[in-house]
């Protein structure tokens, strides 16, 4: 076996170790003999330098011109369309999601570098008229200076370059924390930067635990806004930190997604969707299906092919493309999965499916069963609550109404997908769900980087990622007036009467 690479982290453009000298290991979920790689364990002081960086990179790279920033991401997505492959490669190492769908994030990252590229020769403000002669009124986006970012493992390329690109070519400048079980995949990202030209410390990395590494940077005085990515938990915990000090903090978190059945769907297309919805990235996806809301009419016809398709499904490394679920990210994923499952049962829904951490050949790596829970009731705890793994409850209803009303009776509010052939009844559930997305005829996952992501109630606090969201938090506003009548003009005084 070859050795095991240690990565350091990235500060001012130098590779660095952790002032502690502490790493940890980033094991693969498929098979946990297979350490990965060795990672910096970083702490305050470490955070310290990467934002002092960052901070007298900001200087220069606020004032290189959007167009020429925009550039270099362009250039960062080509290089990421040749390195696609072996990126997928390290991904599903590192996550365990299947290849198909690591190709599916670095494709995330590229179509992100593309369209924020564009966005380099917009960036667009406003020119207003003046309500005085002689006078020029506009409104234009300046930077916000060292922005901290905060990320999840599930989506370990695509979401960094959601914040990263936008962030950069605003004008900012960037101190990423990825995720403890997912950094690699943030390494090649960083490093497809360096290479398409970024210049030192415009980005800088810092590697390691939520409270050691991430705290520091959401508390760190010079850093100027905060985003966010992970659980509703600790995205509290982030938005509160960040108040205290005014900064802008975007936080996208939990779900519980459903997807509405009615009896007029076309059953097999739902029933594709249901298991991609609800098993893609091993149901450990903010925008995951683990509520199938489904009208009485067509209750059982959907649980019956939706249980054999899901007891169908290969299970097992992702690397071999065979397999089409991977394992779980950690022992704690696992855990709770379990943990759900025993709920689930004690509180009277029937496990139609799985249900059970996998063993034997499975045994070195984090795997569970395709799991489906039939006769569930919106008041269950595995009908409220984020799961995060590949357990999903089929509830049954009457009509439209009572499932758009049960779809809507949770905390959250990201995705959310409606099945029928019925014009009336579509537009009305895409008034009435309460969520950020809405997917007709389609599952609750397949978000496209051009349009804003995100989601109401314990979701998110108000930001979008994606498309003009983005550009939107990455951004201020100044408003400026230039008067050229050389006498002074007062606003709302010198009214002309
Ligand atoms: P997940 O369920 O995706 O693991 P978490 O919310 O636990 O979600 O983690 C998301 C990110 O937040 C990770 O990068 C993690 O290290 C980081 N994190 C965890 N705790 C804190 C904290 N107290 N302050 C800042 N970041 C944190």
């Amino acid at each position: 076996m070859s050795a095991v690479k240690t990565y350091k982290n990235l500060i001012g453009g130098e590779w660095v170790a952790s002032r502690s000298g502490k790493t940890f290991e980033n094991l693969n979920p498929a098979n946990t003999d297979d350490v990965v790689g060795i990672f910096q364990a970083s702490d305050q002081n470490d955070v310290n330098d990467a934002v002092a960086a960052a901070q007298k990179a900001f200087e220069t790279w606020r004032l290189v011109p959007a167009p020429r920033r925009a550039e270099i991401i362009f250039r960062a997505g080509e290089l990421l369309t040749q390195r696609k492959e072996q990126y997928a490669k390290d991904m599903t190492r590192e996550m365990g999601k299947v290849l198909k769908e690591t190709r599916g994030d670095v494709q995330e990252a590229i179509d992100t570098a593309y369209f924020m590229a564009g966005e380099g020769r917009r960036l667009f403000g406003a020119t207003v008229p003046s309500e005085l002669p002689n006078k020029f009124a506009m409104a234009i986006r300046v930077p916000l200076g060292v922005v901290g970012m905060i990320a999840p493992w599930n989506f370990p390329m695509a979401i960094p370059s959601w914040k990263l690109f936008p962030a950069l070519v605003c004008g900012n400048t960037c101190v990423i924390k990825p995720a403890e079980d997912t950094p690699l995949s943030t390494f090649n990202l960083v490093q497809t930067l360096i290479d398409a030209g970024l210049p030192k410390g415009v980005i800088n990395i810092v590697t390691g635990f939520g409270p050691e590494a991430g705290a520091p940077i959401v508390n760190h005085p010079d850093v100027r806004a905060i985003s966010f990515t992970g659980s509703s938990e600790v995205g509290r915990i982030v938005g509160e930190a960040a108040a205290k000090s005014f900064k802008p903090c975007s936080l996208e978190m939990g779900g519980k997604n459903a997807i509405i059945v009615l009896d007029d769907a076309n059953i097999s297309l739902a029933i594709d969707g249901a298991v991609w919805g609800a098993f893609g990235t091993t149901g450990q996806r903010c925008t995951a299906a683990s509520r199938m809301i489904v009208q009485k009419g067509a209750y059982n016809e959907f649980v019956d092919k939706f249980v054999a398709k899901a007891k169908s499904l290969k299970v097992g490394d992702g690397l071999d493309e065979k397999n089409e679920m991977g394992p779980q990210i950690n022992e704690q994923q696992i855990n709770t999965s379990i943990k759900y499952v025993d709920i689930g049962k004690k509180e009277g829904a029937k496990v139609l499916a799985g249900g059970n951490r996998l063993e034997g050949a499975h045994k070195k790596g984090w795997f569970f069963e395709p799991t489906i829970f039939g006769d569930g009731n919106a008041k269950m705890r595995i009908a409220q609550e984020e799961i995060f793994g590949p357990v999903a409850t089929v509830i049954p209803v009457s009509s439209v109404e009572e499932a758009v009303e049960i779809a809507n009776g949770t905390p959250y509010g990201l995705s959310s997908s409606l099945y029928t052939r019925d014009v009336n009844k579509a537009f009305r559930a895409i008034r009435d769900i309460y969520a950020g997305i809405t997917y007709i005829n389609a599952p609750t996952i397949g978000a496209e980087v051009h349009l804003p992501f995100g989601g109401v109630k314990a979701t998110g606090n108000g930001h979008r990622e994606g498309g003009l969201g983005a550009v939107d938090f990455y951004t201020q506003w100044k408003s400026v007036y230039i008067d050229y009548s050389d006498k002074l003009q007062r606003a709302q005084i010198d009214t002309g009467e």
